[in-house]
């Protein structure tokens, strides 16, 4: 038997395992602090809804609704990742709390819109629409590790999109205005057809009131090329 070829052949299975171990054990970590972060987010929920007497769910729908205006109950469930009996209840106790008003959707006079009152505006202005240890964490960060984070979430978001983990979201990735990757070696290295501007990835929108969905075909090549791009 030849030693020295049976020790290379051992050698090389120990260092194929070790990369996979560590390949498993980064994604893992990575995992585990944003379960972490998650977990926080609930506490902050459950603490400022002692204050104010309303449920994480409730807070979710006054905060939805202010960010993007009056919506149907299922487009509500969606955008919270709850059922639609969950978003029902919620917004029947914010109805009975006057925080929220029912009208006739325009696109459709079977459907019913909720939109908030005044008060439930005042409500979702004092929630907040995020922890403020949240905002503090996040704006401790160096601006490039701020971008670099706007970048890998931009990927976590689509993939978890993808996998329908969580409803489709304005992701300049999946937008059809979205060119990435059109000004290589620049700071700022994509562009957005909508406003004929350039940005980098500290600008990537997550929420874009300008987003239209791209095709499948287009967003699989943009998500191509958008990966070949880095910038500051
Ligand atoms: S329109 Fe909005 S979502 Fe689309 S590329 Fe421009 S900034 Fe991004």
């Amino acid at each position: 038997m030849d030693l020295p070829l049976v020790q290379k052949t051992l050698d090389q299975k120990i260092q194929e395992s070790y990369k996979k171990y560590m390949a498993n054990e980064l994604t893992e970590q990575v995992a585990f602090g944003l379960a972490k972060i998650g977990a926080a987010l609930r506490t902050a929920q459950w603490r400022a809804g002692e204050q104010s007497g309303l449920t994480p769910t409730q807070i979710g729908i006054l905060t939805t609704l202010h960010r993007l205006g009056a919506d149907r109950v299922q487009a509500l469930a969606g955008q919270l990742g709850v059922t639609h009996a969950t978003a029902s209840d919620a917004v029947a106790a914010l109805h009975g709390k006057g925080l929220v008003e029912k009208s006739p959707d325009p696109r459709d006079g079977r459907a019913v819109l909720v939109g908030l009152t005044e008060s439930g505006r005042r409500a979702a202005q004092d929630s907040g629409a995020y922890p403020p240890e949240l905002l503090t964490a996040v704006a401790r960060l160096r601006p490039d590790d701020q971008a670099g984070l706007r970048r890998s979430l931009t990927g976590i978001i689509r993939s978890l999109q993808e996998s329908g983990l969580i409803e489709p979201q304005r992701l300049c990735v999946t937008c059809r205005f979205f060119r990435p990757n059109a000004h290589p070696g620049s700071d700022k290295p994509h562009h957005c057809a909508f406003v004929d501007a350039a940005f980098g990835d500290a600008s990537l929108r997550f929420d874009c009131g300008d987003h239209e969905e791209a095709d499948d075909a287009d967003k699989a090549r943009q998500w191509t090329r958008f990966l070949e791009a880095t910038s500051d």
